[in-house]
């Protein structure tokens, strides 16, 4: 199929849809300056899967913080950048009425940043930090804690320490029930920029796709479902490709 073609087909889809939902991962954010997890630059290739893994779990933070922090500040505090023009275009989708709304594994912010309101960020959100202590729970922004550059943070009202608001390994994501009924109501969805190997998402777009025939996906290199989609791009540029959807979807209308 080329290129034009499958344009054709996620617009033609995308009008007819009465409930499309989007999932996002690491790849809509790259074109924004934050590189992903699996790319060639990306962490798990430079230090390994297993030593990320190692550190960035719940068990060395709560054991080990001290430890946790040097690495997270090392290799996870994400440049502050701007969202992309994929973001953008996201938010000005949900605005006319497009979509739904997004579930992101991302822990960058950039859709809320863009403008969209419905975002179930199953990840959490590394643009804060939130104290231990489960009476306390105080929330600090990243311009309050990351001046801090060793050490380990702690709260002020209660001493306890902080940790970022993500979800590290061997925790359980955030808004499992809303992540998993906005993409099972869903009529068509559209992943973008994600190889769907993280779990639980990855197994709930696989639970949707036995279900429904219109998943699209928009990603640069193969995906755990690729067999599974109606269309598949693998475009280098997402921000131009969903620019051009969006321009053939607002003439062709709702
Ligand atoms: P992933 O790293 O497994 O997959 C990202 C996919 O996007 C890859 O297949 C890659 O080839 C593709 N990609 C890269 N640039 C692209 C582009 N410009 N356009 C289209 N596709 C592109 O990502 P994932 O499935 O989200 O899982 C990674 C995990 O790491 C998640 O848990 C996420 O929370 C975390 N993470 C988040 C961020 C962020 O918040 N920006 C960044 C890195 C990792
Ligand atoms: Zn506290």
């Amino acid at each position: 199929m080329k290129p034009n073609e499958q344009i054709e087909q996620v617009v033609r889809t995308l009008s007819n849809s009465p409930n499309t939902v989007v999932v996002t991962g690491a790849g809509i954010s790259t074109e924004a300056g934050i590189p992903d997890f699996r790319g060639p630059n990306g962490i798990y290739r430079q230090l390994g899967e297993d030593r990320v893994m190692n550190i960035i779990n719940i068990h060395t933070f709560n054991q080990n913080p001290a430890l946790f922090y040097d690495f997270y500040r090392q290799h996870f505090v994400l440049p502050p950048v701007e969202p992309s023009k994929a973001h953008y275009i996201l938010a000005e989708m949900e605005k006319s009425g497009f979509i739904k709304g997004i579930v992101t594994q991302n822990i960058d912010g950039l859709h809320e940043k863009a403008g969209s309101r419905r975002v179930v960020a199953v990840h959490g959100n590394s643009e804060q930090y939130v104290c231990t202590n489960r009476h306390c729970r105080e929330l600090y922004g990243r311009d309050k804690v990351e001046p801090q550059t060793s050490g380990v943070p702690t709260c002020e009202q209660c001493g306890s320490v902080l940790k970022p608001d993500v979800i590290l390994f061997g925790e359980p994501i955030k808004h499992f029930t809303d992540a998993q009924d906005m993409i099972m109501s869903a009529r068509t969805l559209l992943v973008i920029g994600s190889s769907l190997t993280v779990y639980p998402v990855a197994g709930f777009v696989k639970a949707f796709s036995t279900f429904y025939q219109d998943l699209i996906i928009i990603n640069r290199g193969p995906t755990q479902l690729d067999h599974a989609a109606l269309v598949k791009i693998d475009r280098p540029n997402t921000g131009e490709t969903l620019e051009e959807i969006y321009y053939y979807l607002n003439r062709t209308g709702k």
